[in-house]
């Protein structure tokens, strides 16, 4: 094998199918099991996906086969405010219009991505899926062995850890990892609505934190859907969580206003503990670290897979071109410079997303005078404005 990836979630998958595409032979481990599915049912949750990790879904053979619909979002409108109140006047307001006239992003369905996902890596030639298996795995110079609990083995020239946040590859290379937990739970699920959303997601910034709504791609039935993504104060989410469903749909709509009409929840109600992780390294020998394994933000601007997505772009960039050359896959001078080259992008999302909930989690009326007069700037800075647009969309 070229490659071994361990882990194949978004993330892992993705990079797997991308390298096979590309020619390489590549193993995909998961211990959970990764079936072909048909129709699994509405579950509520979905990603928005930046311009940039759109074209690596391209490159892997994945966007091509979403079984569902995509929801593209055109707008975004920043606000500051209270539940229950009107939002502050003022409000940031990204229009793709400024940027050409393509979507600032799309909503896809998780269980759309998990079904192309499985699809793509049962059919692509050259890769080869374990799952659910365990991999046992020893690295040196000279490559990496890897033995599955079903007694299959092989070597590999590089090996991808991208098991998630609790990386037991990335543990076992000695990699450490700073980690801080937000006094905030992450609630999300969907909601049909009356009005149509016009392709706009709304991002309300409360004292206890941000409240997103994000436009999906019309239902079957043609109903209005919205992905809904609440960060409340850890100590009121399980109080939250156990409301029935009609005084859920109320407090969401106390927190989302009465824009969209009368709303319902539909699907499932997920709840998440919110925490960063900073990691020291992002390779060992023969070692790569990509995804929630590499990093972990606050889902305040929703990036966590775009960043994890852009740790795959970079590395199946040097990894294919290793490839094409004849190389070594797992070289060190190549993995120095995957290192290099998401060093500066995953610090300054980690900053940047712990910095905007540090800024709008709060009550204080100076820091609240402080932002509003800078959101305020930064509308009346169509530059700025538009960097930081491409910035959101994976395109800087
Ligand atoms: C509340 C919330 C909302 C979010 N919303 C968004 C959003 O709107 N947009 C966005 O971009 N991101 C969002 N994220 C972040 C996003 O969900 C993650 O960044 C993404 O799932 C990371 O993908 P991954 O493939 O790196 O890891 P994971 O999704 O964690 O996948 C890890 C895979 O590794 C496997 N695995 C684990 N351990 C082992 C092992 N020992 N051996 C083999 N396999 C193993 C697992 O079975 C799994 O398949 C959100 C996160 C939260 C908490």
């Amino acid at each position: 094998m070229d490659v071994c990836v361990v882990g194949a979630g978004p993330v892992g998958g993705v990079l797997a199918c991308r390298l096979a595409r590309a020619g390489l032979k590549v193993a995909v481990v998961d211990r959970a099991a990764l079936p072909p599915m048909e129709n699994p049912s509405f579950d509520g949750r979905a990603y928005a996906i930046a311009a940039g990790s759109r074209g690596l879904l391209e490159e892997a053979g994945v966007w091509a086969a979403l079984p569902l619909p995509v929801g593209p979002i055109e707008q975004i409108r920043v606000s500051d405010g209270k539940p229950g109140r009107p939002a502050s006047p003022l409000f940031l307001h990204f229009d793709h219009e400024d940027l050409g006239g393509a979507p600032l992003g799309w909503m896809v369905e998780a269980r759309s991505l998990r079904v192309a996902l499985n699809r793509v890596l049962h059919e692509s030639p050259g890769l080869a899926v374990h799952a659910p298996a365990r991999a046992q795995i020893s690295r040196s110079a000279a490559g990496a062995e890897v033995s599955l609990d079903d007694g299959t083995r092989f070597s590999a020239r590089l090996v991808v850890a991208s098991e998630g946040r609790e990386s037991p590859l990335r543990r076992q290379a000695g990699i450490t990892a700073a980690r801080w937990a937000y006094p905030q739970a992450g609630i999300v699920c969907a909601i049909a609505h009356d009005k149509p959303h016009n392709h706009t997601a709304l991002e309300h910034f409360l004292p206890a934190g941000p409240f997103a709504q994000l436009p999906m791609a019309c239902g079957e039935d043609g109903e209005n859907l919205s992905a809904i993504v609440w960060t409340e104060r850890a100590s009121r989410a399980p109080r939250l969580m156990a409301l029935e469903d009609a005084a859920f749909a109320a407090e969401i709509a106390v927190r989302l206003g009465d824009h969209l009409g009368a709303i319902r929840v539909v699907g499932r109600r997920w709840v998440y503990p919110l925490s960063a992780m900073y990691v020291h390294r992002l390779v060992g020998q023969r070692l790569a670290v990509v995804g929630d394994a590499a990093h972990g933000i606050h889902p305040i601007a929703g990036q966590g897979l775009n960043l994890g997505l852009r740790d795959a772009i970079a590395l199946s960039g040097l990894v294919i071109g290793a490839f094409a050359a004849g190389e070594d896959v797992g070289a060190p001078a190549l993995l120095a410079r995957y290192q290099r080259a998401r060093r500066v992008d995953n610090v300054s999302m980690l900053l940047a997303t712990d910095g905007l909930d540090r800024l709008f989690s709060t009550d204080n009326p100076v820091v609240r005078l402080a932002r509003d007069v800078g959101i305020g700037a930064v509308h009346r800075m169509p530059g700025l404005k538009r960097a930081f647009m491409r910035q959101a969309m994976g395109l800087s």
